[in-house]
């Protein structure tokens, strides 16, 4: 087939698609674009696309023959069969050497598939993480790119100039071979989770608990953004806590508490599970929104038990304040800590080589989870790369040191009042448990051996040597 002039082709003109294309577009790249119901090509043509460079083609024979050699294809389009289709229905339009890019949110394993058999036919296969929604599209996202590694040189002029910057800096690196850049992005999504979670607690304390307005909460976030807990989703939550509905009162008071989710928080937590890493946070969160969408089963069980009442009174406000601020950051600190466990652990699992501070890196801007704090997270890994665990960081020690009194009131008494914050007080179960010489799986591991002779290690002799004990003394 002949050689056109377009840059780069794009499948999938919904919101992130259009929005990745003008984006690419700005930059200077020629787009030809192409989509499964082919009116929304002439639609976005003639629409926002109206003016520009970008080319549209009726048909994957045609939008194919647009693209210069080697072409490079990103799909953005729903998850699943829609990504096997359309890779199966490019391979007779495509020549040795051509790149597919699946930018939508896939499994890390669709991937590692994906990409051994893309590569069986000649090709070159990338699966990408893309974050920062709609806006980051638009205007500069996060980009996790991983896959075939030839493929790399190929697409980062592209990714480079179209992605965030944090301080000058692209927010777009090579992650690493088959589906490392969708793990990454899955990480990512999950640690979104836990960030939201975390907020949505503390906006409960300080709610229910010291009974604020949401005024007051929107200032007290707005404080915060100033300072360690600066990011994106603090930002944006002061500014929800202040929207007023159209008469009037807090729009946030009239949306209905049942969260929903799109899967990519259950399949951090079940890899976790997978690779025997306790990512703990991630998972509360995970489960803290299938417990919201309970309604009608919380409804009754809020009338049979009604709520607790305590007579406890928080007498300085201001005090318990800053408690809530530093569990906040505390339990963060556990979260990431927890997220870079895990992908420590997937890297040996899956023989990625990820380069840890510039995972930061391509957090710290343009995505969802975009704060100060990933640059802190970044520097102690370049401070020293083989780092085994955040917590372990001087910086995040201190950090973590500075806030337990606080932590520690704040899951004290929100127990006392009966509000509910599993991520905040699994993150101090955890931290308790991590840095603790020893814990009761002594008495566990007895347990086991009593009822199913499982044996056990002692600590009066070599690790690695089993004992079993005839506990009844029947046998
Ligand atoms: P989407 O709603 O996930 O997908 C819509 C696109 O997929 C349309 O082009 C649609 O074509 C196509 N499509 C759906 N089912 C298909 C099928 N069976 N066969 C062929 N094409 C099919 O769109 P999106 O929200 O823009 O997201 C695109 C990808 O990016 C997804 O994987 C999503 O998870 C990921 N993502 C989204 C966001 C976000 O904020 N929205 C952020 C990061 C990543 P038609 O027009 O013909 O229906």
């Amino acid at each position: 087939m002949a050689s056109g002039t377009s840059d780069v082709g794009l499948i999938g003109l919904a919101v992130m698609g259009q929005n990745l294309v003008l984006n690419m577009n700005d930059h200077g790249f020629k787009v030809a674009v192409f989509n499964r119901t082919v009116s929304k090509v002439d639609d976005f043509l003639n629409g926002e696309a109206k003016n520009t460079n970008i080319v549209g083609a009726h048909s994957l024979q045609e939008f194919c023959a647009l693209l210069k050699k080697p072409r490079i294809i990103i799909l953005l389009v729903k998850a699943g069969e829609a990504v096997d289709q359309f890779i199966s229905m490019l391979l007779p339009y495509l020549s040795p050497g051509d790149l597919i890019v699946d930018g939508g949110n896939s499994h890390f394993l669709d991937t590692r598939r994906r990409t051994k058999e893309v590569e069986a036919k000649g090709l070159l296969f990338i699966g990408t993480g893309v974050s920062g929604g709609e806006e980051g599209a638009r205007h500069g996202p996060s980009i996790m790119p991983g896959g075939s590694s030839e493929a790399w040189k190929l697409v980062k002029p592209i990714f480079q100039a179209i992605s965030a910057k944090a301080n000058g800096e692209p927010c777009c690196e090579w992650v690493g071979e088959d589906g490392a850049g969708h793990y990454v992005k899955m990480v990512h999504n999950g640690i979104e989770y836990g960030d939201m979670e975390l907020i949505c607690e503390a906006y409960n304390l300080l709610h229910r608990g010291l009974k604020l307005s949401n005024e007051e909460i929107a200032d007290v976030f707005t404080q915060w953004n100033s300072g360690v807990l600066n990011s994106y989703l603090i930002e944006i939550t002061a500014n929800i806590l202040k929207f007023k509905d159209t008469d009037g009162s807090d729009l946030v008071e009239k949306i209905l508490d049942t969260a929903e989710q799109k899967g990519t928080g259950k399949w951090t937590a079940m890899s976790s599970l997978d690779l025997n890493v306790p990512v703990t946070l991630i998972a509360e969160a995970v489960f803290s929104r299938i417990l919201s969408s309970m309604k009608e089963e919380r409804l009754i069980a809020s009338k049979t038990f009604g709520s607790y009442s305590s007579n406890v009174t928080i007498h300085d406000k201001n005090a318990f304040i800053q408690d809530v601020h530093d569990a906040l950051y505390a339990s963060k600190i556990v979260s990431y800590a927890q997220g870079y466990m895990l992908l420590r652990e997937a890297a040996s699992h899956y023989g990625w080589n990820l380069n840890y501070g510039g995972i930061a890196l391509m957090w710290r801007g343009g995505c969802i989870i975009r704060s100060v704090f990933l640059g802190q997270i970044r520097d102690a890994f370049l401070q020293s790369p083989k780092l085994s665990n955040l917590l372990l960081n001087d910086f995040f020690k201190a950090a973590l040191l500075k806030g337990e009194r606080g932590w520690r009131n704040v899951v004290a008494q929100a127990a006392y009042m009966g509000i509910p914050c599993p991520a905040f007080s699994s993150s101090l179960a955890f931290f308790d448990g991590y840095r603790s010489e020893r814990l009761p799986a002594n008495l566990l591991q007895a347990q086991r051996d009593y009822f199913g002779a499982h044996t056990y290690e002692r600590v009066d002799q070599p690790r690695g040597k089993y004992f079993h004990t005839d506990w009844t003394g029947s046998g």
